[in-house]
């Protein structure tokens, strides 16, 4: 038996990638449905894998993750769209513009820089005096990705348990015991996908330790007689020592656009409200790339919080996906941040690889 501790999109991809494979696996998650935390939390877009260190798992599992993400939306019927997204820079930030094409084509990600024409006949609201075209981005709608994927699992015969909070892990002669408030199930392996709470699990099965510090991300929108502004993706380009994307737009397939997601780094795992920003902190920002857009056009909007690896005075941590050197009967499947989304298929076919010893 193989447990999946968490039943967000990076458990459930690597419990359905196990099952398929015709393991004996079973997922717990302490939610009442899957992908309560940062799964459903998110910007739903699938990156093409623009933005992250040649020779990282992040480049190297978007890239892979993406492809198979497509398919997979495609033969499930899981509504989503390859629309394409801009990044677009002011005079002043071309070299930064060039950092993202470089990182884009070490990765095997595709971008075109284009004109201002190009930018106008997309997007006639948005400033920009560069752009890049990807047209490789996407967007899902995640709550019908993760019902497809446990919808996949179960078909495999795959159990998944909600309301199930593991509350310790114990060592067994061949592998572990999880133990939750009804049960407690031997495995052979324990896959950690826990999220915010990977630390925390990791300690529990006496796995190496490591920290995980939430950062929250929140959002504004346009109000509905705005929306019409803004006709798709558009980012603008990442400042070299900032901690996210910036602050960007996405267009959702019902017509909403998402403003965000901002950053701040906070104790708590759990704290998805307090101390919101103010509405006027998202009009400078969105300004920037939308002159015609007026505070009277934004509303608040929703908030995640993400599983990073590393504290707010350090800029990158890769996924931390392998065996537990201390632990081998588990395995870490932590820090998955942007774009665990994308990489979600690509992250579960590494973890069933890992498991059958590839
Ligand atoms: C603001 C924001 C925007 C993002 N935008 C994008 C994007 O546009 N594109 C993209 O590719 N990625 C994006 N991401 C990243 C993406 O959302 C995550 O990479 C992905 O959802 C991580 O999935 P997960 O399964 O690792 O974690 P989660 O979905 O958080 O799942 C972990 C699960 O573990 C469970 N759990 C934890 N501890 C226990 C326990 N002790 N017992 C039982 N269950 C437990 C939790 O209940 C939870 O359901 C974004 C993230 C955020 C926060």
């Amino acid at each position: 038996m193989i447990v999946v501790i968490g039943a967000g999109v990076a458990g459930l991809a690597c419990a359905r990638a196990l099952a398929r494979r015709g393991d004996v696996v079973c997922v717990l998650d302490r939610h009442d449905r899957p992908g309560a935390e940062m799964s459903t939390h998110n910007s739903g877009v699938i990156h093409a894998g623009l933005y992250y260190p040649a020779g990282s798992l992040k480049a190297r599992l978007c890239v892979d993750g993406r492809e198979r993400l497509y398919a997979f939306c495609k033969t499930a019927r899981v509504p989503h769209v390859r629309c394409g997204k801009l990044v677009v820079a002011q005079t002043g930030e071309e070299a930064a513009l060039d950092r993202v094409a470089t990182l884009a084509a070490a990765a095997g990600a595709r971008v075109t820089p284009v004109d201002r024409a190009f930018v106008a006949a997309r997007e006639p609201n948005v400033r920009a005096d560069h752009a890049l075209w990807s047209p490789d981005t996407g967007w899902l709608e995640v709550e019908a990705y993760l019902g497809a994927l446990e919808a996949d699992l179960v078909n495999a015969d795959g159990i998944v348990l909600y309301g199930t909070p593991v509350e310790a892990i114990e060592p067994a002669p061949d592998g572990l015991v999880v133990v939750t408030p009804r049960e407690r199930i031997e495995a052979e392996v324990v896959v950690n996908a826990a999220g915010l709470w990977a630390d925390e699990v990791s300690a529990m099965a006496g796995g190496e330790p490591f920290t995980i510090y939430p950062c929250r991300g929140e959002y504004a929108e346009l109000a509905t007689s705005a929306r019409d502004l803004v006709r798709g993706l558009v980012y603008p380009v990442p400042h070299p020592q900032g901690h996210s994307l910036g602050v960007h737009f996405t267009k959702t397939l019902d017509g909403a656009v998402w403003i965000g997601p901002t950053v701040h780094f906070q104790d708590d795992k759990n704290d998805y409200e307090r101390d919101r920003l103010p509405i006027e902190a998202f009009v400078e920002p969105v300004q920037a790339l939308l002159p015609a857009a007026r505070k009277s056009d934004l509303r608040l909007g929703g908030s995640g919080i993400r599983a990073k690896l590393h504290p707010a005075s350090e800029r990158f941590a890769d996924f931390r996906i392998g065996r537990d050197a201390r632990n081998p009967h588990l395995i870490q499947v932590a820090g998955i941040e942007s774009p665990g989304l994308t990489a979600s298929l690509a992250i579960g076919e590494m973890v069933a690889g890992i498991v059958a010893g590839e």
